[in-house]
Formats: C-alpha cells, structure tokens, sequence
C-alpha cells in the first residue's frame, strides 16, 4: 500500500494484539499517530508502539476498559493532549464467551458480551463524533467498526450472543453512516470471518480452529494483516465515497 499524507491521531481499541495490532502496524506507515488502546496486556501493547516508532512511526498506549464510558472519556482525552487532532477511529474490540447455547447462557455473560461489543462501539463512536464533525467544529474524519461474517451466519449452537451482538453493530454502522454523512464522517465496517487470532482461545474446543479452516472454501482461515488492508483502506481517501459500506473478509464463507 503505498504511503499517503495522512495528518492526524487515529484510535484503534484493544490494538495489543490480533487485528488491532496489525492494523495498528499498517495505519502508521500511512502516516496517522497512532493510539493503541489495550485492556491489561501493557508489555504487548508498548511492543507495538515500539515497533511503529522503529518504522518511523509515531504511536502511543493508552491503557482502558472500553465497556466502561469513564475510561472511553479518558481514552480520548489522552489522544486529545498527546496526538492532537483526531482523524480516525477503529471500533476494534470484541469478546466471545466460551461456546454455548441459548438455553444455557448466563446473564453475566450476555451483558458482558452486549456491553464490550454494542455500548462500547456506540461510546467510543459519540466522543470520535464529538471531536470530527464539522457540526462540532471538526474537519471530519472516518470510522470503521469491526464487524463479523457471524452478524449474518447468526453462529448456532456457539456464540448466538456473539453473533446477535455483531448484528447490532452492522445497524450501527448503516444508521450512524447516515446521521454524519453530511457532517465530513464516513462510516463503514469489515466483517471478518475465520481470522487466526487468540480470541478463539476463549472458544473452549482446541479443535475447532483446524476444523472450521478446513471447511471453508479457501480451506483456509484469513491472517490479521489481510483485514488491515481493508480497514485503512475505508479509513482512506481512497474510499472517500464510501460510507454505510461492509467489507466482507471471509474467504468465500
Ligand atoms: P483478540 O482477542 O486477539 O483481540 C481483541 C483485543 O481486544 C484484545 O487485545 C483484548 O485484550 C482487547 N479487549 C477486550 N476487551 C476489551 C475492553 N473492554 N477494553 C479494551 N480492550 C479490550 O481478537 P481479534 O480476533 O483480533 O478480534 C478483533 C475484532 O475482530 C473483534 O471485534 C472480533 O469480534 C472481530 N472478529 C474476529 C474474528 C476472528 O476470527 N479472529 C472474526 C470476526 C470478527
């Protein structure tokens, strides 16, 4: 991807490790300052700011609980003093519980699930909104929220909260596209499908990561790096015509 005139903070949520982290790692060769916001893995998340800066980069760690508004306020007000001006946000973070059915799922979980993967998305969006639009006095900007091929396969049997919790992030992603089009904020998503990454650790079956890669069509899971093309490429003026938008990155599935 070659190297734009990118000028302005980028804030990319639970970017310590996974997706975060290499679109993290991609968006600073663009030229954006870079905020990598990570929950309690400091070591890995200054190892990615480490690796930026010896890119020529710049970056900073901004540890907070995105499920939680107090931190999300603290978030953008680190970005605020140390990376100026915001230009972009990537709604990144997301959990999966371990896999179960409706009938056995547990009010803590739900909540946990909605709080990190809807509320957090929806708060972090308000202080980007506050800061880019030019109703706010902002020059504008972009947002891409990290999605999920489950939004549409609805997961069965594993992760319909998960899935339901991303379904909620598409409607997000089209309404909130449509309430700051004229105000210089584009809006879109990627929804990945089978990514090889630590979440599935968090799934409960050691086997099913070979199993789902072998049943795709590609017979293949996607790399972190192959989502982060797509995110910094919606970030981008490259797309600066696109907005309401889904990058489908499932391999066919
Ligand atoms: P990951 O578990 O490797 O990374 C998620 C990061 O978010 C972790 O560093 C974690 O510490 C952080 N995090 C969790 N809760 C947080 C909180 N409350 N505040 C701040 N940080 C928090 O997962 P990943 O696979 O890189 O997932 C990134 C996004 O991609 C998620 O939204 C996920 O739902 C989505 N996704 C992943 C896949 C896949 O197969 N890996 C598929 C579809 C969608």
């Amino acid at each position: 991807m070659e190297t734009s005139e990118v000028t302005g903070a980028l804030i990319i949520t639970g970017a310590s490790r996974g997706i975060g982290a290499a679109t993290a790692r991609l968006a600073a060769t663009q030229g954006y300052r870079i905020c990598v916001n990570y929950l309690n893995d400091a070591a890995a998340a200054e190892a990615v700011v480490t690796d930026i800066e010896n890119n020529g980069g710049q970056a900073i760690a901004v540890q907070a609980d995105t499920s939680r508004s107090s931190e999300i306020d603290k978030l953008f007000r680190a970005v605020d003093t140390e990376l100026g001006t915001l230009a972009g946000l990537v709604n990144n973070v997301g959990i999966l519980g371990p896999q179960c059915r409706v009938d056995q799922l547990d009010e803590e979980r739900l909540h946990r699930i909605l709080t990190t993967n809807v509320a957090g998305y929806f708060l972090c969006a308000k202080q980007a909104v506050l800061r880019m639009s030019t109703a706010h006095g902002g020059r504008g900007g972009a947002i891409v929220n990290v999605s999920s091929a489950a939004s549409r396969l609805g997961s069965p049997g594993e992760y319909v909260d998960y899935a339901a919790s991303k379904g909620a992030v598409d409607t997000f992603t089209r309404g909130l596209a449509l309430e700051v089009a004229a105000e210089g904020i584009r809006v879109n998503a990627v929804r990945p499908g089978f990514i090889y990454t630590d979440i599935h650790a968090s799934g409960g079956d050691p086997q099913r990561v070979a199993r789902l890669a072998a049943g795709l069509p590609m017979r293949r899971g996607g790399q972190p790096q192959e989502v982060a093309q797509a995110i910094v490429w919606l970030l981008s003026e490259r797309a600066s015509y696109v907005t309401g938008s889904f990058i489908d990155l499932a391999g066919g599935r």
